[in-house]
């Protein structure tokens, strides 16, 4: 028999990255998708047509330095151009900030339970991922995470809003961490969902890294922008960093439609804040129905929900799936559930007051 050679030892440990199911049509049913945490709304205005016009360029290569995209962020964020660094997605951006930063023997310091591909991408560099419990009620410890930075720590990414729980942190309390955080580590603010934020004390994620230049801000396209299928993110970091993460990214990664399409976005605000209002109305509706139904929930912040079943999470995921509804198990631990349309979103609600487990 012919020899394969093997992966690294990391590559075949890595955990599984599962992505939300699209639903099964149903013959009389509408079903919704809310296991992506995705934007349903369709896409921004002026979006399509830029993309459009970008698609007539396909025989070309992308423009390498983003840089339409990153003038139109500077702008927008107030930022020089030095201190981005674009990626397939935030999700690429973390991958190559890793790869930048990490090997063997060192360690990278996060919540868990939280956003799934952080355990992927830390392990794919060979450093070893640190995983500090969440309280009971969904929240970083920032207390245990600063206590479990070492010598060997390079990096610490905070998730506000936490994916999958849904509690944000406050900005005091971030800046805080940041001022105890030793020289030797970065600290990265992976604010996905900053969009949906209602607290009294938003984390402003710029403000952070101005105060703290080792403090990487993620952001992404995917979620309030609506342009998950395009792949497009980026990271505010200090112009060291920037390059350490530009320096390891896929030449020509981000594609001419994404830049095009992210372009567009973010020049149409207006649209996309009422957008973003409406999915939190619907949010915080959720929520209150399902707490006046008993259900214990962490207080969401991004526009998904969490229900922490347990052991019944499986039997919960397949009672949603029979009402039309695909939601994100994670088995033995908990479902999440994306906000989506109106519709489904009482339909939800109706299912749960319907669940007695
Ligand atoms: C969705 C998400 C991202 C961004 O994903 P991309 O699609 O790769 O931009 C990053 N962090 C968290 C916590 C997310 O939930």
């Amino acid at each position: 028999m012919a020899h394969i050679p093997t992966p690294r030892a990391a590559v075949t440990t890595l955990p599984p990255y599962v992505p939300g199911r699209p639903p099964t049509p149903r013959p009389g049913l509408t079903t919704y998708k809310l296991s992506s945490n995705e934007n349903p709304y369709p896409p921004l205005p002026g979006v399509v047509e830029a993309a459009t016009r970008a698609v007539a360029q396909m025989n070309r290569y992308p423009d390498m330095g983003c840089t339409g995209l990153y003038a139109a962020l500077a702008e927008r964020l107030g930022v020089a151009t030095d201190h981005l660094a674009a990626g397939t997605g935030s999700v690429a951006v973390l991958y190559h900030l890793l790869q930048a930063y990490c090997e063997a023997g060192d360690e990278v310091v996060f919540a868990w339970r939280s956003f799934e591909a952080y355990p992927i991408a830390v392990t794919v560099t060979g450093a070893t991922a640190v995983q500090v419990p969440l309280t009971h009620d969904g929240r970083h410890d920032l207390d245990a995470m600063a206590a479990a930075i070492t010598d060997r720590t390079r990096i610490v990414v905070l998730c506000t809003p936490n994916n999958p729980t849904g509690p944000a942190l406050t900005h005091a309390e971030v800046d805080a961490f940041c001022a105890r955080v030793p020289a030797h580590v970065l600290v990265v603010v992976d604010e996905a969902y900053r969009e949906f934020v209602r607290t009294a004390d938003p984390v402003d994620g710029l403000a952070l890294h101005r105060t703290h230049p080792r403090v990487v801000v993620l952001r992404t396209f995917a979620k309030a922008y609506g342009l998950a299928g395009f792949r497009v993110g980026y990271a505010v970091a200090a112009p060291e960093v920037a390059a350490a993460i530009r320096a390891c990214a896929l030449p020509f990664g981000v594609s001419s439609v994404a830049q095009a399409a992210a372009v567009a976005s973010l020049d149409a605000e207006e649209a996309l804040l009422e957008r973003v209002d409406a999915l939190v109305a619907e949010r915080d509706r959720v929520y209150a129905g399902l707490r006046a139904q008993g259900w214990d929930v962490p207080e969401p912040q991004g526009n998904f929900v969490w229900l922490a079943l347990g052991d019944r999470t499986g039997d919960f995921a397949a009672a949603a799936e029979g009402a039309g509804l695909v939601v994100r198990p994670f088995a033995g631990d908990g479902a999440r559930v994306s906000i989506g349309e109106p519709e489904a979103n009482s339909r939800l609600l109706e299912m749960c007051a319907r669940w007695s487990g």
